[in-house]
C-alpha cells in the first residue's frame, strides 16, 4: 500500500477500497466528527488536541485519523454517525457536537516534519460507510510524538471550528 522506497507516496493515487466511490480528490472537503469534551472548546468551537489523537496515526492497527468525505455524505448520514459514536460509550461523556471541516489539499500540504509531506489521505470506504477516508503518516513522516505535535497543530487549525451537520455543506 505505501511505497516506502520513494518519498513521493503513490498510495493515495490508487483506489484503496472497493467500497469507495473514488480516490480522494484534493478539492474535496472532509468532515471530522467531534463528540467528546477533550475534542472541542465549547466557547469557541475550536478543536482541541484530543480531536486528533497521535496514537491513531502512530499505531497502524488503528487505521489513522478517520474522516467523512462530505461530497458523499449528507447531514442525516453525519448525524447518524455522530449518534453511533455516542452510543458506543453511553456514559454521558460523549455528545455529538458536529464536524470540523477541512480541505483535502490543505491536509496534503502539511509538511511540518517531512521534506515533502507528513500525511497521506486515502479512500477507505467501508461496506456500510463508503464515504470513509483516512489520514495516515507518509513514509517519511517521523514516528515520535514530539515531532508529530506540529502536524496535529496544523490539523487543529485546518479543521476548526466545529460546524453543525447542516452547516457542513
Ligand atoms: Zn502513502
Amino acid at each position: 500500500m505505501h511505497d516506502t522506497a520513494d518519498d513521493d507516496c503513490t498510495c493515495e493515487r490508487e483506489r484503496q477500497s472497493e467500497h469507495s466511490p473514488s480516490v480522494v480528490d484534493s478539492g474535496e472537503m472532509l468532515g471530522r466528527l467531534i463528540y467528546a469534551d477533550d475534542q472541542v472548546e465549547d466557547a469557541t468551537g475550536n478543536l482541541k488536541p484530543g480531536a486528533f489523537p497521535l496514537a491513531d496515526v502512530l499505531d497502524a492497527k488503528r487505521g489513522g485519523w478517520s474522516f467523512a468525505r462530505l461530497a458523499h455524505s449528507t447531514p442525516a448520514s453525519l448525524l447518524a454517525k455522530g449518534k453511533e459514536f455516542e452510543d458506543k460509550k453511553p456514559d454521558g461523556n460523549r455528545r455529538f457536537r458536529g464536524v470540523g471541516k477541512g480541505l483535502t489539499g490543505d491536509v496534503r500540504a502539511i509538511a511540518e516534519c517531512s521534506p515533502n509531506r507528513d500525511l497521506c489521505l486515502i479512500d477507505d470506504g467501508l461496506p456500510d460507510d463508503p464515504a470513509h477516508a483516512a489520514a495516515v503518516l507518509s513514509p517519511s513522516a517521523p514516528r515520535s510524538k514530539s515531532d508529530l505535535k506540529a502536524v496535529r497543530d496544523k490539523m487543529l487549525e485546518i479543521f476548526s471550528p466545529v460546524a453543525s451537520p447542516d452547516d457542513a455543506f
